[in-house]
This record gives C-alpha cells, sequence and structure tokens, in this order.
C-alpha cells in the first residue's frame, strides 16, 4: 500500500487535467481531481465550445440574406440575443455534466475547491482546509485573461463575461486583435452591433501569414467593422449607461461596452509552486522539460498553465503523454510542429506550418497563391474572397505551410495538417486529383509560382 492517499493529484478540472485524470484512473491509479470554477474548463465553459456556438448563430443572418438570391424569401426577420445565449448556457451545461460523469465513471474522486501545492507531495484543499498527499501532482490550471494596467481598468469585460451578457450591446470597443478578440469581433459584427477593434500594433493577427492578416482586416472592415491599428488606449471612463474609450491622441470613443482582448496569464499566482522549488519561467508560465515535469520531480504541468501551444488539443495531448510517462513506464515527448489552427472569423482563417516569414528566415522558399470569387457568391452577390497560399521548400519541394482564408477553412487545415505533417511535397500535392467544383481543389491545381515585386524576408513577425 502506498504511503500517499493518492497516486495522482490534479489541479484544474480542463482539457488537460480531465484526460490525465481519466486515464491515470482507468489504469487502476488511484486520482483526485481539485476544480474551483466548473469541471470541463475554459474550453467547454468558457473557451472553445461556447464560442463556436457563438459563431455559428453569428453567421445566420448574413447567409439568410444570402438565400434571398437563390430562391428564398421571408418576412420579419429578427435576432434574438437572450435565446441564443440562454441555448449556449444549456449546452454549456450539458457538457459540465458529461464531463463530470466522465470522471466519476473512471473513479476519480473530485473536489470542487481551489487547491494549492504545500509541498513536493501533498495540496491544500481550500474547502474545509484540509491537506492530502500524493504520489504526483499534474498542475493543469490553465490561464486567464489579463488586462492593460490602465485607468479605468475595472470597466473591462473578457472573453469570459461575453458568454454571460445579459443583453446584446449596441456598440463594443475591443481592445487587443489576436484571434479571441478577432473572433469576437466577428461575432459581435454578425449579430449587429457596431464593433471597434484598437490595437497597438500594425496589423491584426500576430504571429499569422501576413497575407492571412491583410485579406481578414480587408473582409472584416468591409463588414463594418471598425478597424484601428497603431492606436493606444490611455484611459475607460463611465459615461451613463456605457463608456468612453480615450485614446493617447485625445480622441474618445463611445460604447456600450469595453472587451479587453490582449492576452491571456497562466494560472499560478497563490499555487504554493515557487515555494517548493518549482520554477516559473516569463509571465508566470511553470517551466517544464519535453515530459512535462517541473524542476520539481513529482510535480508536472500541461495545458495552458506552461505556456507553450495554447490550445485545447495541445493540452489533450500533453495530458495523455504525461499518464504515458509516468504510469505506463513509456516515455512520450510531443512534436509541437504542424498543429493545425483556425480563427473562427467570418470569413473564417486555417492555418498549419510555417508562415511565409517564417519559411523564408529558415530556408528559400517558392510560394503558391490562389485568390478568387467562391462560386456561392456568385449567385448571392456577396462581395467574398477566398484566398489559399502554400508555403513550399524550395530545396525539398515539401510544403512547409498551408494558409486559407475562406468559409470551411479550418476544416480544411485540419485535413492538409495530415499530409503536411507527413512531409507531402509540392509534385505529391500536384499529382492529386481535385474534387470539383469545391473551393479545396485550388490546393491541388495551382501551378503559378507567385514572384515577390521586390526581394523579401520575414514580414509577418511584424506586431
Ligand atoms: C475565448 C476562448 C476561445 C478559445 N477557443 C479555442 C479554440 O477554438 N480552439 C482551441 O483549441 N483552443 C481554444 N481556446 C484555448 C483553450 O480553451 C485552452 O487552450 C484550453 O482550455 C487549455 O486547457 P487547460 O487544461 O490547460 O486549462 P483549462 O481548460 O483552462 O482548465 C484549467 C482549470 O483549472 C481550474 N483552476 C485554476 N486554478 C485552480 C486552482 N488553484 N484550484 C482548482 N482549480 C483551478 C480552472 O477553473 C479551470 O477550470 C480558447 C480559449 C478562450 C479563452
Amino acid at each position: 500500500m502506498s504511503e500517499y492517499d493518492y497516486d495522482l493529484f490534479v489541479i484544474g478540472a480542463g482539457s488537460g487535467g480531465v484526460r490525465a485524470a481519466r486515464l491515470a484512473a482507468e489504469l487502476g491509479k488511484r486520482v483526485a481531481i481539485a476544480e474551483e470554477y466548473r469541471i470541463g474548463g475554459t474550453c467547454v465553459i468558457r473557451g472553445c465550445v461556447p464560442k463556436k456556438l457563438l459563431v455559428y448563430g453569428s453567421r445566420y443572418g448574413a447567409e439568410i440574406e444570402d438565400a434571398r438570391a437563390y430562391g428564398w424569401d421571408y418576412a420579419d426577420l429578427r435576432f434574438d440575443w437572450s435565446k441564443l445565449i440562454h441555448n449556449v448556457q444549456r449546452e454549456v451545461d450539458r457538457l459540465n455534466g458529461a464531463y463530470t460523469r466522465t470522471l466519476e465513471k473512471a473513479g476519480v474522486e473530485r473536489f470542487l475547491t481551489r487547491a494549492s501545492v504545500e509541498d513536493p507531495h501533498s495540496v491544500r484543499l481550500a474547502d474545509g482546509d484540509r491537506v492530502v498527499s500524493a504520489e504526483y501532482i499534474l498542475v493543469a490550471t490553465g490561464s486567464a485573461p489579463a488586462f492593460p494596467d490602465i485607468p479605468g481598468k475595472e470597466h473591462f469585460i473578457s472573453s469570459n463575461e461575453c458568454f454571460q451578457l445579459e443583453a446584446l450591446p449596441e456598440s463594443i470597443v475591443i481592445m487587443g486583435a489576436g484571434y479571441i478578440g478577432m473572433e469576437f469581433a466577428s461575432i459581435f459584427a454578425g449579430l449587429g452591433v457596431s464593433v471597434t477593434v484598437l490595437y497597438r500594433g500594425v496589423q491584426i493577427l500576430r504571429g499569422f501569414d501576413m497575407d492571412l492578416r491583410d485579406e481578414l482586416a480587408e473582409a472584416l472592415r468591409d463588414r463594418g467593422v471598425d478597424l484601428r491599428m497603431n492606436t493606444n488606449v490611455a484611459a475607460v471612463e463611465k459615461q451613463g449607461d456605457g463608456y468612453r474609450v480615450v485614446l493617447e491622441d485625445g480622441e474618445s470613443i463611445p460604447a456600450s461596452r469595453v472587451m479587453a482582448a490582449t492576452g491571456r496569464k497562466p494560472n499560478t499566482e497563490n499555487l504554493g509552486l515557487e515555494a517548493v522549488g518549482v520554477e516559473l519561467g516569463p509571465n508566470g508560465r511553470v517551466v517544464v522539460d519535453a515530459y512535462s515535469k517541473s524542476t520539481v520531480d513529482s510535480l508536472y504541468a500541461v495545458g495552458d498553465v506552461t505556456d507553450r501551444a495554447n490550445l485545447t488539443p495541445v493540452a489533450i495531448r500533453e495530458g495523455t503523454a504525461f499518464v504515458e510517462t509516468v504510469f505506463e513506464g513509456c516515455p512520450n515527448a510531443i512534436d509541437y510542429s504542424f498543429i493545425p489552427t483556425a480563427v473562427f472569423t467570418e470569413p473564417e482563417i486555417g492555418t498549419v506550418g510555417l508562415t511565409e516569414g517564417e519559411a523564408r528566415e529558415k530556408t528559400n522558399v517558392d510560394i503558391y497563391k490562389a485568390s478568387f470569387r467562391p462560386m456561392r457568391a456568385t449567385i448571392s452577390g456577396r462581395d467574398e474572397k477566398v484566398l489559399i497560399k502554400l508555403v513550399v521548400d524550395a530545396g525539398t519541394d515539401k510544403v512547409l505551410g498551408l494558409h486559407m482564408l475562406g468559409s470551411d477553412a479550418g476544416e480544411i487545415a485540419q485535413m492538409a495538417a495530415i499530409a503536411l505533417r507527413l512531409g507531402v511535397t509540392k509534385q505529391q500535392l500536384d499529382a492529386t486529383m481535385a474534387l470539383h467544383p469545391s473551393v479545396a481543389e485550388e490546393i491541388v491545381t495551382m501551378r503559378q509560382k507567385w514572384e515577390p515585386p521586390v526581394p523579401i524576408k520575414g514580414s509577418d513577425a511584424a506586431a
């Protein structure tokens, strides 16, 4: 019999923590998990899932409008926010129940309370102020929205509150132009809210391929989103029922709501980690090795709290690899290359592999681009464009990156990720038969290399 209460204690029941707890319990390990908010974590409760449901909701207005040209007619089109958000919350509740039952079925003991690390083998539970012991502790506490330190920051809402809004605001100012900010800009704009995005950098979506950044910015502006780059906010003030966002140049913008989508911070505050010898990196992330082990042997960390690639499938994969490494004697280090990513704006972005800028830093590349009006828009008349771009290693012919803007770009990037990961070459893409008529057929029919007007190097790293 082990000297500890549990073989594994997991702090945080989100994507990474739930997966690790369940798998370890299914191996017959004695596992407990603590969650201070709701089982399911960010993805299920206030991230990917409710967000994607709002994305679907926000797209119907334009789709119904487009349907007129296809012969459909209707009268009295109205949108009811309370119905949408209520239905989204109902689905979140269902998933919260499903995740709870999964843990229960696997035999994981659940503590609905905050937990912190007491020593390398003990966890303090805030509820009842108890201490329990475990051979291994897994920190899977995720991350939380981080606000800029400016006067009036108490008026900000984050993505968390967007899922709880009782009423749809008439107007919203969104600070920040990362993927969360842009997705909410697109959701709100699709629902008829007047949206202004303020960002201090030169273009939206830093880190994505520059062509996608430029095309999406143009498409969102066409849809009425007021995108203001190189713009710094000085303060946020209450004004009547709403707010006033004061810019550093003295201009001010009135808004019913002000959202900060200015990044996230790993949840390591007051977790007791440093006191037991766990090294924290910049932004408070837990420093881990390739196997997710911290600087303390019995303490591992997975998911957003380690700030590696902050996505749900990555947290899940890290949780799985942790169990394989620690409990199955099968050390597994994750390969972080070719992680497909989507930005669920309208139009959508799907991307996998290196951007043109990143690739040019490493090697000589050939670029292939197709930009066209999708067939659907020929009848609807909507001013819509699809962009597909391939980044190819000029020496080996391997496809290093695929970047797409257009409908279903996320779904297409997921499939493309398989081929890119397997090392597909441009020649092999060319040899693949097209599926006609489809948008994705362009991926296998692009023949003409794109030549830059002037030689360029690493352009999409710009803020
Ligand atoms: C608005 C939004 C949209 C997103 N969209 C996508 C998307 O489309 N695709 C995608 O792949 N990713 C998306 N993400 C990112 C994704 O949600 C995260 O990468 C993922 O949830 C990380 O999982 P995790 O297990 O590390 O942490 P989390 O899922 O955040 O779980 C951590 C859990 O720990 C709990 N916790 C924290 N501290 C303690 C403590 N001391 N004691 C007890 N419990 C604690 C928290 O309450 C939380 O439930 C989105 C995120 C946001 C915010």
